[in-house]
C-alpha cells in the first residue's frame, strides 16, 4: 500500500516555523521584506504572484509588489532591480518569470544581488549549489528535499532518476540529490530507452510538463515517485506528469497533484527569504 506525500501539510509546517521566527523578530522590532516584480499581464504569473503575496502575509513578511507594464524596457527593469539591491530594508527580490520577449531573462536573473536572490536562479547561487556551499537554491527542488526529509525517505545510495533538465527544476534537483549521496541520472527529450532508465529508479522525479507522461511500466515496484508537473488535462483539470491512478499502487510513496510539490515551492520561498535576511545579518 502506497503512502501519499502530503505537500500541503508539510508546507504548512514550514510556513508556520517561518511565521514563529518572524513573530520573534517583530518583538525585537525587526521586519523582513520580500520584493516581487511582475512584468506584463500573464494570468498564470498573476496567480503565482498573488499566492506569494498571500504567503508573505501569512508568515508576517512585508511584501512589496512592482507590477510593471508589458512594454517596460529591459533598462527600466534593471534599474528597478538596482534600486532594490541597494535598499537595505529589502531582504529578498524575485522577478516572476517569464518576462516579455524583449527582455533578456538571464540578464534580469543575474542582476539580482545573489544575497537577495531568493529564487536561487542566479549563476552565483547555482555555482554555490553545485560545489555544496549554498544558502539559496531553487525553491521547487528544495521543496522536494524537504518532503523526502519529512517522510524519512533516505536518499543515500539510492538510484535517483529525474526526468527534465531545466535550470529551475531538473538541474538543481540533481545537485541536491547528489549532495545527499543519491546516484543521480538526469533524463531529457533526447534520452534513449527512457522507461528502461526510469524503471531502475528508487526515487523518480518527474519534471516534464506533460500530463500523465509517467505510466506504470516506467516505474519500479516500491519506488518513491515525486511529481513536479503542473498541467491541465483534456478536461481542464489540474494534473501532474504522472498517471497517478495507474502508477500509485506500484509506489511506496507518491505526491499528488495538486497538493504535492506545488505548495512546497511557496513555503520554500518564504524559508529562503528568512535565510537571506539571516545571511544579510538582519537577524
Ligand atoms: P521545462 O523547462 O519545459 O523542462 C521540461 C523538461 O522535460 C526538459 O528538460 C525536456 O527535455 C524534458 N522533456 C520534455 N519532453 C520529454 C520527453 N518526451 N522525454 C523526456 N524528457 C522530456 O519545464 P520546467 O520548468 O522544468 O517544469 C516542468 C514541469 O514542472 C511543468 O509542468 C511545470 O509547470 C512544473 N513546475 C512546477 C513547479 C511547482 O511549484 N510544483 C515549479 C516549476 C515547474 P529537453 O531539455 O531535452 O527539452
Amino acid at each position: 500500500m502506497y503512502k501519499l506525500i502530503d505537500g500541503k501539510a508539510v508546507s504548512e509546517y514550514i510556513k508556520n516555523s517561518v511565521k514563529e521566527k518572524v513573530a520573534d523578530l517583530k518583538v525585537e522590532g525587526k521586519e523582513i521584506t520580500l520584493a516581487v516584480i511582475i512584468v506584463g499581464n500573464d494570468p498564470a504569473s498573476r496567480v503565482y504572484v498573488n499566492n506569494k503575496k498571500k504567503a508573505c502575509e501569512y508568515v508576517g513578511f512585508r511584501s512589496l509588489e512592482y507590477a510593471l507594464d508589458e512594454q517596460t524596457s529591459e533598462q527600466e527593469l534593471l534599474e528597478l532591480i538596482d534600486r532594490l539591491n541597494k535598499d537595505k530594508s529589502v531582504n529578498g527580490i524575485l522577478c516572476q518569470l517569464p518576462v516579455p520577449e524583449h527582455i533578456d531573462e538571464e540578464k534580469v536573473i543575474d542582476r539580482i544581488s545573489p544575497e537577495k536572490d531568493v529564487d536561487g536562479f542566479s549563476k552565483i547561487n547555482v555555482g554555490k549549489l553545485w560545489v555544496g556551499d549554498y544558502d539559496l537554491a531553487a525553491c521547487t527542488p528544495m521543496g522536494v528535499m524537504e518532503l523526502l526529509k519529512y517522510y524519512n525517505i533516505d536518499v543515500n545510495g539510492k538510484n535517483c532518476v529525474i526526468i527534465g533538465r531545466s535550470n529551475i527544476v531538473g538541474k538543481p534537483m540533481a545537485a541536491l540529490l547528489l549532495e545527499k549521496n543519491g546516484t543521480v541520472t538526469i533524463c531529457h527529450s533526447r534520452t534513449k530507452n527512457l522507461s528502461e532508465i526510469t524503471s531502475q529508479a528508487d526515487i523518480l522525479v518527474a519534471a516534464v510538463g506533460r500530463a500523465g507522461f509517467v505510466t506504470a511500466d516506467m516505474v519500479k515496484e516500491g519506488a518513491v515517485v515525486i511529481d513536479v508537473g503542473i498541467n491541465r488535462n483534456a478536461e481542464g483539470k489540474l494534473c501532474g506528469d504522472v498517471d497517478f491512478d495507474g502508477v500509485k499502487d506500484k509506489t511506496s510513496y507518491i505526491t499528488p497533484v495538486p497538493g504535492g510539490c506545488g505548495p512546497m515551492t511557496i513555503a520554500m520561498l518564504m524559508n529562503n527569504t528568512l535565510v537571506a535576511a539571516e545571511k544579510q545579518g538582519e537577524i
